[in-house]
This record gives C-alpha cells, sequence and structure tokens, in this order.
C-alpha cells in the first residue's frame, strides 16, 4: 500500500502533538461550519442556564474536518473535561467501566470512529446513555453477579466518518446530530493563514489561495501542506512561503489544482481505463488498486462526489464527462451520452 499525502486515516505522532497546537481553542476560534457551531452555541447557553449536561451529540463527516477539535470546544465552552477514547480502543466492558466511572458531573466522553465499537460494548453502553447506570456482569455461570453503578450525568460525543454504519438503537440516543461538510477554499484560506501564524511561518496570499483549493476541503490536509510547504521554504527558498515555493512543493507532493493526489486520479483512471467509465463495484476498484475498500469509500469517494468527478449508483461507481476531461482521457465516442 502506497504512503498517500492525503491519507488522514493516519496522524503520526509528531502530526498529532502539532495538531494541538493548531486545533481551535474554543468556538469562536473554530472556523467555518456556521450552521452547527450556532446551534451548538445556543444548545451549549441552554444547558449551561439548566445547570444540565449537553444531551449526546453525534458528529459525522469524513475524516480531517474538525470532529475532534468541534468535540474539544465544546468542553472549553462547557467548562468541563473531555476524556477521548475510540471505537476499536475498547475491547472489553471493563475498559468502559473505568472510564464511565471516573467522569464527573457535566464531562464530555468523546468517542471517536463510534461506529466500530462492538455490539456488546454498544449494548452496555445504552443504560449508561439513557439513565447514566451501567450493569456490570462479574465473574460467570453460576457465580455471575451484576453490579450496578450510578454514573454522574456526561455527554457522550460519538465521531463517525460512517453515519449508515450506526446501529438504529445507538443513534437513537444521541440528541444533537451534525453533519461536517467540507469547507469552501474561502475558508480555508482563513484556517491556512491561523496555522501560519501559529507556525511563525510568513506566506504571502497567493499561496495560501493556492493551497486552500489543493487541500480537498479539509483543514488538516491544508495544515499537512502547509507544514510541508514550510519545511521547503525553509530549506530551499529565505523561509517565507511565496507562491513559486508552493508550486514546487505541490508538485513534489503530486497534488493537483483541484486537490486529488495520485490515488485519487489511479482509482478515476480505473474506473475509466479498466470499466470504460463504469458502473463497477467499488470492491473491484479496492482489488485492482490494491487498496482497502474502506479507505476508497471513507477518504477517496467522498471529496470525488463532491467535485462532481464521480457518481455512487445502483449498479456501481460512474465517471463523470469532467473526470475525463480532468485526466485528459477523451469521452469515448459510441456512448457520449450515457456520462454526466
Ligand atoms: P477529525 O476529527 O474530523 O478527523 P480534527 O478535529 O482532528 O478532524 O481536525 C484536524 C486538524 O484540522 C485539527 O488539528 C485542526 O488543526 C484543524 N482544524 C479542523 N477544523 C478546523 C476549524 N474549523 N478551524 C481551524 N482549524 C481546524
Amino acid at each position: 500500500m502506497n504512503d498517500r499525502f492525503v491519507d488522514y486515516l493516519k496522524e503520526n505522532e509528531e502530526e498529532q502533538i502539532i495538531n494541538l497546537s493548531l486545533r481551535p481553542a474554543n468556538l469562536s476560534e473554530f472556523i467555518g461550519q456556521e450552521d452547527i457551531v450556532a446551534s451548538l452555541k445556543i444548545a451549549i447557553e441552554a444547558a449551561k442556564g439548566r445547570g444540565e449536561p449537553l444531551e449526546h451529540i453525534l458528529l459525522c463527516g469524513p475524516p480531517g474536518l474538525g470532529k475532534t477539535s468541534l468535540a474539544y470546544c465544546i468542553a472549553k465552552e462547557m467548562g468541563t473535561t473531555l476524556t477521548s477514547t475510540s471505537g476499536p480502543a475498547i475491547e472489553r466492558a471493563g475498559d468502559l467501566v473505568g472510564i464511565l466511572t471516573n467522569l464527573e458531573k457535566g464531562d464530555i466522553l468523546f468517542i471517536d470512529e463510534v461506529h466500530r465499537l462492538s455490539r456488546v460494548i454498544e449494548e452496555f453502553l445504552y443504560p449508561a446513555m439513557e439513565n447514566y447506570q451501567i450493569d456490570f456482569i462479574v465473574d460467570k455461570g453460576p457465580y455471575a453477579k451484576s453490579i450496578k453503578f450510578n454514573l454522574k450525568p456526561f455527554t457522550l460525543i460519538g465521531a463517525t466518518t460512517r453515519k449508515g454504519s450506526l446501529t438504529a438503537p445507538l443513534r437513537g440516543r444521541f440528541g444533537l446530530f451534525f453533519d461536517l461538510d467540507f469547507y469552501p477554499a474561502g475558508e480555508l484560506v482563513w484556517v491556512i493563514r491561523r496555522s501560519a501564524a501559529l507556525l511563525g511561518v510568513e506566506i504571502d496570499g497567493p499561496s495560501c489561495e493556492l493551497i486552500s483549493v489543493c487541500s480537498r476541503g479539509a483543514p488538516r490536509l491544508a495544515n499537512r501542506i502547509l507544514r510541508r510547504i514550510r519545511d521547503y521554504a525553509q530549506v530551499k527558498g529565505e523561509g517565507k512561503i511565496t507562491l513559486q515555493i508552493t508550486e514546487i512543493a505541490l508538485d513534489k507532493i503530486k497534488i493537483d489544482t483541484q486537490g486529488l493526489d495520485d490515488l485519487d486520479r489511479r482509482y478515476l483512471a480505473t474506473i475509466i481505463n479498466v470499466h470504460r467509465g463504469g458502473p463497477i463495484g467499488v470492491e473491484a476498484i479496492a482489488a485492482t488498486l490494491g487498496e482497502g475498500k474502506e479507505t476508497l469509500e471513507d477518504v477517496v469517494e467522498p471529496y470525488l462526489m463532491k467535485k462532481g468527478f464521480l457518481r455512487r449508483t445502483p449498479r456501481g461507481r460512474v465517471a463523470s464527462r469532467n473526470a475525463y476531461t480532468h485526466l485528459n482521457i477523451p469521452l469515448p465516442q459510441d456512448q457520449q451520452e450515457n456520462f454526466f
């Protein structure tokens, strides 16, 4: 599997540390997603007025759009502590008992990739979410005993890249739902300016704009590209990020002006060259590319659909006219009318 520059699913340790410093500290620093921020501000004010914790919140959207950041901002605004974990990290009910019983009133439990919780853990969570209670079974067989724990009222914030994979009972236990969307380039310019200031690097306007259109609508990628270009500027230039440096660096990391990287282009080229433009199932594309189906569905496809390069149909994936044009491949003469 190749090491993708835009692979948001993985964040190495260095990046996690830098991202912490670039993370918006409160809702006023959170750029964009205005409707979500406005609704959250009202919910927070109302909950604070009643002296109650917030309802459980579900944040949905592709990786790198700010779900984790938003959860931290909510905790900050509520003046409470956030404990962070993820679906795959909770293997046994016992792991969760420790976390839940340590929460203070109003605290936030953030579960990333909440769709990946096992069924057993999910069922264990239901009474915790509903009545702040858990039943923990100790011992097995005839000696099994159920111990009831009363928890302090807390807020669960779940984040997911796959809303459709969440079970109905779990989804039904959240009170507030927010779908984060890709950021328009104009908003990413602000993310880039803010991050450059925090990183202490000078950047000109045209560079900000070029990075913003190459960041596939995701602040995490905008920050990643910015850091890479900063290194170039330091080594090849005089420290300042100029358009010339930006263009050279983007060319090296193979991101084009539509924000597509090598895998995006290979994905489209596979549909076009191997499967005559589709429709074709994602499994077949994944097999040809040697990539995981999940990576394609979570990371590659949402952005290609957003850009109008791809459509998902019941019969499979179909490449658009724009995809042919972008890859410089002529449309097949005999079926021009079939393309959207
Ligand atoms: P997700 O949880 O959706 O994968 P994160 O919250 O981890 O995304 O965001 C990744 C990085 O992008 C953060 O560290 C932060 O620096 C930046 N970021 C995300 N959303 C915003 C935003 N609205 N404003 C400013 N920076 C943001």
